[in-house]
């Protein structure tokens, strides 16, 4: 076969491409072409006649890289791609779920909660039930009910065997009474529904066995329980029309284990789908030599590998290049002052990544290049669909699609005002409570006689205060609905909900209201690129879509992101900030083996997505969450090589500055007990069995917490707890001095 589509690769990817309709792993390292030989095999295999558009499924990792994907291919085939899959687990789950909602249990338009609407619905149930929030902390049953349905278990599966837990359950099972009735869906709902719907009809279940016959996964080392055992399930192992699963996935970057990833997906696809090749490869293109090296050495600090070589056929190029800024406004200054340099020698802004470990570091970073004029985008953190004008709007467009979603009208019943105060809000809750029905029932049925919804308009929606007006103006708007393209009926709500004028009017709010623009012109795109280009799908698009999707592109722009949103990337140049102890490794991690190898590939991750240029910086003190922490230098540093790295003298006078004068450095700097401040507190005897799950507790540093867990004993003892205000740690109860209460 001389086709161009194979001009160039090596034999390993030419292998792994070429191969017959068999299930096959390709284990590799990163930049050695996993990502291409994935999409080159869906046009080889379309090329080729062995398979239709229509029979390829493509699990991709976020929605960017199944867009890229699709326009890979395109721009290798001439052919049609719209009848092939390509998607997230949690588009192509939800693309299931709309093409079958009836069988599935769901309402036609049925909307998904994301994240903050999950959390907010938890917090409405606890309200209603009266729990004291401090004992059962939301976050902490948000993650219970998550947790259980990744493992794939309903409330009713789920076995507890203490009081806490039996609380929690009790939340699960209260959650998803209220998700059905309201017939709303969070986004482990999609996977976990979507798989039970497969399973359990058999006539789609076949149907899609029947159609898919290749399934490609890429970052297989990032699936979950659940999403392995979808694929499974649709791949039909053993079965007259099993599908050739083509995964491919680096256990070396399997940076999701916190949410339930699971690297031992790997051995049990190698088992269960009867794996008789494994494909390595061991050629990178990405990086130069100096990159690569420091990458493979510090990766091999890890105990928990399958193991894999990596070489560049490229030369060592530059060092890594080591800043050591005095603090966090200094550390932002050297990375802008390098980046103009950079861009001034030709390279693009946009193949330039300033990296870091967690969001909260990048205002700074932000300010600065604000300051500098640098045009810069950030991916992740305030994302545009989480933007809070954005989530208004589409709260309106939500209540106009299903008037039942309790969620979006207590976002928007009173927003902007129209005079409904907390007692009429709560009058309506009991309400609802007592006919067992949604706040729009409840609604509808206060309004009673007053209006005549049949001739209602939506200027007398304006005249008429209160829930009168407000039933009116979604009792129009939906009207509207049925004959109106998207983008337009978009502007309606935009327009009589009262948004833009109460935008215009607002102090700062000019930003907001370019962003509600945005929002029209997203629906636009949406209309040209997606099959149904209804409310519903639009609406899921902007829930699954959150955090990729980013107002006024076009312009060369910096690359701002987090290390876990870099992930699959590549950039000419990158920056990696916040090197400190504390930081990276996280404080979160420090206590265990196993959080801090995961840490370690997250640093693999971000060092080899540099091509040719990599920087380090940290800053010897940081201003961050309010207070001013005091660093020293990630150990990751320290695991490479001082041949692959070269330390940068600071060159500006920051002696004016006065911040280095009330402390001395060297006795700052130089003890590792600083960073982890739990090692300063003095030692405490514990008596095991003096603390329980579930119990209250009380930490000098975090404030007030409850005990989820707990293990080891004696001098090993460990307890892991949710402080209301420092979120979930885990403690040598030696050291931690906690107080029950
Ligand atoms: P990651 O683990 O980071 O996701 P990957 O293994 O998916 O990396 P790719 O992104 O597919 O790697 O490839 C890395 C780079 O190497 C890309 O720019 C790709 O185009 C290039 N590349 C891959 N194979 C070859 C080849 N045979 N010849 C030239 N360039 C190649
Ligand atoms: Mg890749």
């Amino acid at each position: 076969m001389t086709s161009p589509l194979l001009a160039g690769l090596n034999a390993q990817q030419l292998e792994a491409i070429t191969l017959p309709h068999q299930s096959v792993l390709v284990l590799a390292g990163a930049g050695s072409g996993k990502t291409r030989v994935l999409t080159t095999r869906i046009a080889y295999l379309i090329q080729s006649n062995q398979a239709s558009p229509y029979s390829i499924l493509a699990v991709t990792f976020t929605n960017k890289a199944a867009k890229e994907m699709l326009t890979r291919i395109n721009a290798m085939l001439p052919v049609n791609t719209r009848g092939m899959w390509v998607g997230t687990f949690h588009g192509l789950c939800n693309r299931l779920l709309r093409a079958h909602y009836q069988e599935a249990g769901l309402p036609q338009s049925f909307q998904i909660l994301d994240t903050a609407d999950q959390l907010a619905m938890i917090k409405r149930i606890m309200k209603r039930l009266s729990v004291d929030d401090k004992r059962f902390p939301p976050r902490q049953i948000q993650w219970f009910i998550n947790h259980a349905k990744e493992a794939g278990q309903r409330a009713a599966d789920v076995i507890v065997d203490d009081p806490f837990s039996r609380h929690l359950l009790e939340f699960y099972l209260a959650y998803e009474q209220q998700c059905n009735r309201e017939g709303v869906a969070d986004f482990a709902e999609l996977l976990l529904r979507s798989y039970e719907l497969l399973n359990r009809n058999e006539i789609l279940r076949d149907h899609y066995r029947e159609r898919f016959d290749h399934i490609l996964v890429d970052e297989f080392q990032d699936t979950n329980r659940l999403q392995y055992n979808w694929l499974k399930l649709l791949a039909g192992v053993g079965t007259a029309h099993a599908a050739a699963v083509f995964v491919v996935g680096d256990d070396d970057q399997s940076i999701y284990a916190f949410r339930g990833a699971d690297t031992g997906n790997m051995k049990d696809f190698e088992r269960d789908f009867a794996i008789s090749t494994i494909i390595k490869l061991e050629q990178n293109y990405r990086s130069h030599g100096n990159i690569l090296s420091a990458a493979n050495t510090l990766i091999e600090n890890n105990e928990q590998r399958l193991g894999k070589n990596l070489w560049t056929a490229e030369g060592e190029g530059e060092p890594i290049r080591v800043y050591r800024a005095f603090n966090d406004t200094d550390e932002a200054s050297y990375i802008v002052d390098e980046i103009r340099a950079l861009h001034a020698d030709g390279v693009m802004l946009s193949d330039i990544a300033l990296l870091y470990r967690s969001n909260a570091q990048s205002r700074v970073l932000e300010h600065s290049l604000f300051n500098a004029s640098l045009p810069y985008r950030v991916y992740g953190g305030m994302r545009f669909f989480e933007r809070m004008e954005i989530k208004h709007a589409l709260a309106y467009l939500r209540l106009v699609a299903n008037p039942e979603d309790d969620n979006a009208l207590l976002r928007i019943i009173n927003f902007p005002a129209r005079g409904i105060g907390a007692r009429s809000l709560e009058h309506l809750q009991d309400v609802a409570r007592q006919q067992n029905s949604s706040l729009w029932e409840a609604a509808l049925l206060q309004c009673g006689d007053e209006i005549n919804l049949d001739t209602a308009t939506a200027s007398n929606a304006k005249s008429k205060k209160g829930i009168t007006g407000f039933v009116i103006l979604i009792q129009t708007l939906r009207r509207d609905w049925e004959h109106m393209p998207l983008p337009q009926i978009i502007e309606r709500v935009l327009l009589h909900s009262g948004l833009l004028s109460h935008y215009t009017t607002e102090r700062e709010g000019a930003d907001r209201l370019e962003n509600l623009h945005e929002l029209v012109n997203a629906a636009i795109s949406f209309v040209h690129e997606a099959e149904d280009d209804s409310l519903p799908a639009f609406l899921a698009h902007a829930s699954l879509e959150a955090g990729e999707h980013q107002a006024g592109g076009g312009q060369d722009a910096l690359q701002l992101m987090t290390v876990h949103a870099a992930k699959g990337l590549e950039f000419h140049s990158v920056f990696l900030s916040g090197l400190e102890e504390g930081l990276f490794p996280h404080d979160n991690s420090l206590n265990e083996i196993k959080g801090l190898e995961e840490e370690r590939r997250l640093m693999y991750v971000a060092i080899t997505r540099a091509r040719r240029r990599l920087y380090f910086t940290f800053a010897q003190s940081r201003m961050l969450h309010g207070q001013t922490r005091y660093n020293i230098a990630s150990r990751f540093v320290e695991e490479i090589p001082k041949s692959f790295l070269k330390w940068i003298k600071p060159s500006r006078d920051i002696s004016g500055s006065g911040r280095m004068s009330s402390y001395d450095m060297g006795a700052a700097f130089s003890t590792a007990s600083v960073a982890s401040g739990e090692k300063l507190f003095k030692r405490t005897p514990v008596a095991d069995g003096q603390w329980h799950i579930g119990q209250a507790v009380t930490h000098a540093k975090f404030g007030e917490g409850v005990i989820l867990n707990y293990e080891g004993s004696g001098s090993e003892a460990r307890v892991q707890v949710n402080f209301a205000r420092a979120g979930t740690k885990w403690l040598m109860l030696e050291y931690a001095k906690l107080t029950p209460g």
